[in-house]
């Protein structure tokens, strides 16, 4: 086996490595990742939203009960004037019990108002319930989703370990100045930097050597380095 023919192995393992860069960065699964978390992110904007309504609400509820508290001790001062013998004029009585007969009406008009609050928070409470389950499960989902890439991701870089090591064994085979030209030809020419002439066919390009190329081609000797005229690449004969 001529030091060429393992420029092809090198080729051949460089190009699986390729291959399997390739497929660890385009996983399907990392398309329904990306789009699992793109549907997060909106459920949990809109859950963000509900939140903030609903504690819009419940400041509102909780304003509007302090303020019917407030009344209601209003009243009940009024109400202790009335009982305890302090107030005895009949026209002040009066206007007390006018006073307590209205506050006690604005303390039912209040809770009302806390009530109905009370009421209009309660679907948005369920729907901040229901958007949040929405988030946990596609929590789950990109869970499951990360957990798959993993794996998968594992069994591709095992096998790139193998292949790197086949890899370093045939390149110990191919001189150090051709290794370092098919490097530099590969990086340029989209990963093929060295391929077969099959008849008079350079496999890197597919192209056909003009035969007087191909015949000084055939006449260079076994270990020259040779390229193809038409492509670049180094020709293993
Ligand atoms: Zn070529």
């Amino acid at each position: 086996m001529g030091s060429l023919d393992a420029l092809i192995d090198v080729q051949t393992l460089d190009t699986r490595a390729d291959q399997l860069r390739h497929r660890r960065d385009a996983l399907p699964q990392l398309a329904t990742l990306a789009q699992e978390a793109a549907t997060r992110a909106e459920v949990e904007q809109r859950a963000d939203v509900a939140r903030g309504r609903l504690h819009e609400l419940r400041q509102r509820q909780k304003g509007l009960e302090d303020e019917a508290a407030l009344v209601e001790d209003k009243a009940a001062e009024i109400d202790r004037k009335l009982y305890d013998g302090s107030v005895v004029a009949h026209k002040e009585l009066e206007a007390f019990q006018e006073d307590h007969r209205q506050l006690k009406a604005r303390q039912a008009d209040i809770e009302d108002q806390a009530l109905e609050v009370m009421e209009a928070a309660e679907p948005i409470d369920a729907e901040v319930s229901a958007l949040a389950a929405e988030v946990a499960q596609a929590d789950e989902r990109i869970a499951a989703l990360t957990a798959e890439v993993e794996s998968a991701r594992g069994e591709i870089d095992a096998e790139a370990a193998v292949i790197a090591s086949e890899r370093e064994q045939a390149a110990a085979n191919v001189p150090a100045d051709v290794l370092e030209a098919y490097e530099a030809t590969r990086s340029r020419m989209g990963g093929i930097g060295a391929a077969r002439l099959v008849g008079n066919r350079c496999e890197g390009c597919h192209l056909e050597i003009p035969s007087a190329e191909l015949e000084a081609v055939r006449k260079a000797a076994d270990d020259a380095v040779v390229t193809c005229p038409e492509c670049g690449r180094i020709l293993v004969r």
